[in-house]
């Protein structure tokens, strides 16, 4: 469905995506699990048309992307935080998308709506960000990704700016509002119990390439390198 073909990315000369091939099915949530640096980051910001792949090509459900902006890609993104319109309310800012797209009034409150009651939020809908906990602001940063009814959703590290426990609660959340949607979704983490609690599959990533892509259960029990071994913590 997101097809990844011979895609690299090179920074002048230092290559930080080298040859990553992969195909990712319709509903399936994969994470991209790797060290500061490893070029994870960089995968999914050619997945949103931020970065331009210097080889390879990608397309979503057969269609090529290259020549697509970010904004006329079908996708959804959460980042690591702070991303809300702080001069908006909840409401609003699960609203843009909707009337960036030119919805109606009605259409885009209800969606709103609906969003809001995905994310368990509907009592926040006048609030401002700043009002809010880190937490809850990462649930309206999903619900205004996912209003415009977006074909993959991409994470980057929506949780590390969280406290643990929220962090643990959140990640359950995500993965059962995922499952829910059937959102095809790219989550990019560097904290390995997260990848390994909340994907069908994860790509270890290392130095630009990928070690290793398998199940949680195939990372943990039969890692492909040393790296893997000692990056999921089987090995010390
Ligand atoms: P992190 O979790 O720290 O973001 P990452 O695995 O996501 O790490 P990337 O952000 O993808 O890594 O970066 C991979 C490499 O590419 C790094 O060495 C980084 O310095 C470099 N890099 C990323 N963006 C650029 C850029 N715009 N110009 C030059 N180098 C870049």
């Amino acid at each position: 469905f997101l097809t990844l073909n011979n895609i690299q990315k090179s920074f002048g000369p230092v290559q930080v995506v080298k040859n990553f091939n992969m195909n990712i099915e319709k509903g399936e949530f994969v994470s991209f699990l790797g060290p500061s640096g490893c070029g994870k980051t960089t995968v999914l910001r050619m997945i949103a048309g931020f970065e331009t792949p210097t080889g390879g090509t990608l397309s979503i459900n057969g269609k090529d992307q290259s020549s697509l902006k970010p904004n006329q890609r079908n996708i959804g993104m959460v980042f690591q935080a702070y991303a809300l319109f702080p001069n908006m309310t909840v409401h609003d800012n699960v609203a843009f998308g909707l009337k960036v797209a030119g919805a109606s009034k009605p259409e885009i409150d209800a969606r709103v709506k609906e969003m809001l009651g995905l994310i368990k939020l509907d009592h926040l809908a006048d609030r401002f960000p700043y009002q809010m906990s880190g937490g809850q602001q990462q649930r309206v940063a999903l619900a205004r990704a996912l209003a415009v009814k977006p074909q993959v959703l991409l994470l980057d590290e929506p949780l590390s700016a969280l406290d643990a426990k929220i962090r643990v609660s959140l990640r359950e959340e995500i993965r059962q509002i995922q499952q829910q949607l059937g959102i095809t979704t790219v989550f990019v983490t560097h904290d390995q119990e997260e990848a390994l609690s909340i994907s069908d599959r994860i790509v270890v990533m290392n130095a630009g390439k990928a070690d290793q892509i398998g199940s949680p259960f195939e990372i943990y029990n039969t890692p492909a390198t040393r790296f893997v071994a000692s990056f999921v913590g089987t090995l010390n």
